[in-house]
């Protein structure tokens, strides 16, 4: 539980889908999970509000979606997209919303959009309220005492009434708003990219149903937005119907045309498209079944590659928003610097290899693109409360940062305190025969074993082509740019198989705990190192101990049966021994001993492949 601030500024990110509130202090930023009542869940508040006719509010958030089905004219979502708009300004969206959107007088002589349900009409301002104080009550919930300052994010394109609504809803809901940021620079304060003046950054949100690309330039401290463009009705909820019409498709080839579709089978449909979409975000095909009543099962089966075939005009309309952008901005795309990833459809592969071709570069993926804004309006928040931004933005890498290897030990790459930027490389190998993965976890802290660090991240790399234990080159290279960010990556250089996970290593610990953990490594400096080279022994006693055993296999009758019979009792002698002892020299000294004794084993398997490679070609010669 945080303390000590008394002057508490949380960051709201007001979606036209979810909404989230953050905290930021000298740990960093981070999305409050606390729910009202105390539980926990993943921060994300749908911005649905269920009005009942008769006056009051059933429900905000996750249990107000669940009316959306039964009850549509009574739930609303998406106000967002009527925020500060005039009336007839927003016809076309309103035939879209199963709810009433009606005129109301506005002042200036404008009539703004509001929403009916029974008899009383809301104004935009009045139902964001609602979605506002149930993020202010997670916040109160969190910190046990109330909370009333906030700054709210906007889309950047948003105008003045379209702000000053925002604010509006804020004050309704008992909120302060300290201040309107756009979305774009909250997404690239929470990645500390303030911290290189003359910098351009492009910002790409697409979220489930909507998306905009801002160019933003860091000039003098501060962000100006130098174009922006986009589309309010684009986003994955259009890859989910696509998956819908494709499924549609094939059951009517199957079970006729006159096969009609109730509301209920199509909401279970859009569930069962979003979880396919998602999973093949991480997967290369996808199985799945779909009951259709009347004991008729349908199969079907998806892979990456037809859910990219299906996005791709989705997809390359965002790229031509890029464009646009970037030639509004009259700007060439290798003038961008960094590229920041907002909103969950940003997860697709294919949506980061379409970008990563326009702008030659990796984009910034290490936060978690739902919270991405959100964790920069903290960070603003955060400064705006007195915290000195440096707190937050380092020079030097806190905590050294490796990888864990077989046993639980560490492999450090990049030690503590060496400046940023800084790249390391190092190689790795398979431990088993026909491995064809390996899964890497990226560590920090300065402690020997990987039980006593901090878990920055895990990922896998796949597909490595089986070979014999210690045949794979897999080259891991961490590198620290110059924003902090880590880019930790794994290529096996056979096959060219890569994988990636970006992570940043400063958020998440005080300088107090990272001076904690500096001062348990020093404590426990010979007992760590004791039980790494417990580990390092072992690991290369199960290693000689396998290779022994094939080359045992691969030797066959040939082999004196004396030799046979002592390596095979010395390999299981050895293996006891470094399973029961701890005395990691005593094992060393075996291994040495089995080592020399193996000799005579290799030599034999040379000679063996000579005598067959002989053999081969004097049958050559002789057919
Ligand atoms: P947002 O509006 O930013 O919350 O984004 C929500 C959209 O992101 C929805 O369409 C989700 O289906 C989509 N989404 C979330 N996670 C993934 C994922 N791993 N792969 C593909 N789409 C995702």
């Amino acid at each position: 539980m945080p303390t000590g601030q008394t002057d508490t500024i949380v960051g709201i990110d007001l979606g036209t889908t979810n909404s989230l509130v953050a905290y930021a202090d000298e740990r960093g930023p981070r999305v409050i999970y606390t729910t009202r009542d105390g539980a926990r869940d993943n921060g994300m508040v749908p911005s649905v509000v269920a009005i009942d006719p008769a006056g009051g509010v059933i429900d905000v958030g996750r249990s107000a979606r669940l009316h959306a089905i039964e009850r549509p004219e009574i739930t609303v979502y998406s106000i967002k997209r009527l925020m500060g708009r005039g009336f007839e300004d927003v016809q076309e969206e309103a035939r879209r919303l199963p709810y009433r959107v009606v005129r109301r007088a506005g002042g200036q002589g404008r009539d703004i959009a509001a929403v009916q349900i029974g008899s009383r009409v809301y104004t935009p301002p009045e139902i964001s309220a609602f979605i506002l104080r149930e993020l202010k009550a997670r916040a109160e919930a969190y910190f046990e005492r109330p909370i009333s300052k906030a700054i709210i994010t906007v889309p950047a394109y948003f105008d003045d009434t379209q702000r000053q609504a925002t604010r509006d809803a804020g004050k309704i809901a008992g909120l302060d708003v300290i201040r309107i940021i756009n979305e774009p620079t909250a997404a690239a304060l929470a990645y500390g990219l303030d911290r290189h003046d003359d910098s351009t950054i492009a910002v790409y949100d697409l979220g489930g149903g909507t998306f905009d690309v801002s160019i933003l330039r860091l000039s003098g401290g501060t962000f100006e937005v130098l174009s922006t463009h986009g589309d309010t009705h684009l986003g994955g909820d259009d890859f989910d119907w696509e998956i819908i019409r494709l499924v549609q498709q094939e059951v009517r080839r199957r079970y006729g045309e006159h096969l009609a579709f109730p509301p209920s089978t199509l909401q279970g449909l859009r569930n069962l498209a979003e979880a396919v979409k998602i999973r093949l975000s991480s997967q290369d095909q996808v199985d799945f079944e779909i009951d259709l009543g009347q004991g008729r099962n349908f199969g079907m089966q998806l892979t990456r590659g037809d859910l990219e075939r299906m996005i791709e005009p989705y997809v390359q309309r965002t790229i031509d928003s890029c464009r646009q952008a970037l030639c509004d901005a009259k700007l060439e795309p290798d003038a961008i610097d960094q590229v920041v990833l907002v909103g969950g459809s940003t997860r697709i592969p294919y949506v980061r290899r379409r970008l990563r071709e326009v702008f030659g570069k990796e984009p910034y993926s290490a936060l978690n693109p739902d919270e991405v804004v959100a964790l920069g309006a903290s960070v603003q928040a955060s400064v705006m409360a007195g915290l000195k931004r440096e707190v937050l933005l380092l020079d030097v890498v806190p905590l050294s940062l490796g990888i864990e290897t077989l046993g639980g030990a560490v492999a450090k790459l990049i030690l503590r305190n060496t400046r940023m930027p800084c790249q390391a490389t190092e190689m790795f190998t398979t431990f088993l025969d026909g491995q064809t993965s390996i899964k890497l976890t990226v560590l920090q802290g300065e402690r020997e074993l990987a039980k006593d660090c901090r878990t920055l991240g895990e990922f896998e790399l796949r597909g490595i082509p089986p070979m014999p234990a210690g045949m794979p080159k897999v080259q891991v290279t961490f590198l620290i740019d110059q924003n902090g960010i880590l880019h930790v990556s794994a290529r096996e250089q056979r096959s060219g198989k890569e994988a990636s996970i970006q992570v940043i290593p400063a958020h998440g610990l005080t300088r107090e705990e990272v001076r904690q953990m500096e001062k348990d490594a020093y404590a426990h400096a010979r007992q760590d190192m004791k039980i790494h080279r417990l580990i390092d022994v072992r690991n290369q006693v199960v290693f000689d101990t396998a290779k022994a055993e094939q080359a045992l296999r691969k030797a066959g009758p040939t082999l004196d049966p004396n030799l046979r019979k002592t390596i095979t009792e010395s390999m299981a002698n050895l293996r006891r021994l470094a399973e029961t002892s701890e005395d990691s020299e005593a094992i060393y000294q075996a291994l040495q001993d089995f080592d020399r004794m193996t000799i005579p084993l290799a030599e034999h398997a040379v000679a063996q492949a000579l005598k067959e490679a002989h053999q081969q070609e004097t049958g050559e010669r002789n057919s």
